[in-house]
């Protein structure tokens, strides 16, 4: 209590000295423990860039650059690592940072620049849409010659409608009848600056009787794999885009750490919102989340899923995946999930 009164006079002080009205500074400061980004924004004039790919948020002026990471108690000021009290996240649309954050802020930017109200930001954007196998892999084949391939590319198309609809940009791995390889696929989503990554199957099992709908999320990676050449050649492409330069190792270290913690929070919370909608929309059998190192899950940065829309191999499931009208639920169900874990 005695260093939460503490800090709060010394943010009044650091702030006194800065030169703005007291009463517009202290609504600011007696918000509890935390700021909007816009409220902060509003009051010292000054703008920021939102990178919606690496959840940055940048700060320049003519004599510093200051980088935060959504998710990330690190702010960085030019080459200097500070860090908050709590991480910078996202609440309804909003940025919202820890109180200390303005002690940092204020000593750091001196220069005021030109005021910018464009503050509302999308948690997602760019959704890819991957339908698996294709062309000479047609995946599971049902009882009555049902093709995983044809069933995924149906839903992902459908899918990617319903989200266009609900204006989220999509882009498919494929819209038609090909091959794809893994390592294509999760190219696709390093070159591209998308916030998701679906990737849709339909699973078989050598029990007849096993039905449902799964979602997997990443199970956590050993440092060994980590380190796997696909990845990091991946991080490369991303830190270049962000950064503009090849990063040092220290500063990679800490960003791909970043990069992974936030995705495997936010795949698990992307995986939960889709098994519950989809679930409630097609009343199939729920086998909930589950956890696998899948190559597309591995091999991606962004938080990324993968949906088991049903078993070709139950007869009464085959029949039900062949019909339209059941695959515009699952594809009701995986895009409500999709919107509810965007605006949340
Ligand atoms: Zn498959």
């Amino acid at each position: 209590m005695l260093v939460k009164r503490a800090l709060f006079f010394i943010i009044l002080i650091v702030l006194s000295l800065s030169g703005c009205a007291t009463v517009q500074r202290r609504t600011i400061v007696e918000k509890k423990n935390e700021i909007f980004l816009k409220d902060f924004c509003q009051h010292y004039g000054l703008s920021w860039e939102w990178d919606h790919v690496s959840q940055t948020i940048r700060f320049s002026d003519k004599n510093n650059e200051i980088s935060l990471l959504l998710g990330s108690r690190v702010m960085f000021v030019g080459d200097k690592k500070i860090f908050l009290s709590a991480p910078v996240v996202l609440r309804e649309s909003l940025v919202v940072l820890p109180r200390d954050f303005l002690q940092f802020i204020v000593i750091h930017v001196r220069v005021k620049i030109k005021d910018d109200t464009d503050y509302k930001i999308l948690k997602v954007k760019k959704i890819i849409i991957d339908a698996g196998h294709g062309g000479h892999d047609p995946g599971a084949i049902g009882g009555d010659k049902t093709y995983e391939k044809d069933i995924v590319l149906a839903i992902a198309r459908g899918l990617k409608n319903f989200l266009e609809k609900e204006g989220f940009e999509v882009q498919l791995t494929r819209g038609d009848d090909r091959f794809l390889s893994l390592k294509e696929r999760s190219e696709i989503s390093a070159n591209i600056d998308a916030d998701l990554f679906i990737s849709i199957h339909a699973n078989a099992s050598l029990n007849k009787r096993v039905q449902g709908i799964e979602v997997f999320s990443l199970k956590d990676l050993s440092e060994e794999q980590k380190g796997e050449e696909q990845l990091l050649s991946h991080e490369r492409t991303f830190l270049k885009r962000v950064t503009g330069k090849s990063p040092d190792q220290p500063l990679r270290e800490i960003v791909s750490d970043m990069l992974y913690t936030y995705k495997q929070a936010e795949s698990e919370a992307l995986a939960r919102n889709i098994v519950k909608e989809s679930i409630q929309y097609t009343r199939a059998v729920n086998r909930g989340v589950k956890y696998a190192q899948f190559y597309v899950l591995r091999n991606t940065l962004i938080p990324a899923i993968l949906i088991e829309v049903g078993f070709l191999s139950h007869k009464q499931e085959e029949r039900s995946l062949k019909k339209a009208s059941y695959q515009q639920k699952i594809i009701e169900g995986i895009g409500k999930g999709i919107v509810s874990y965007a605006n949340n």
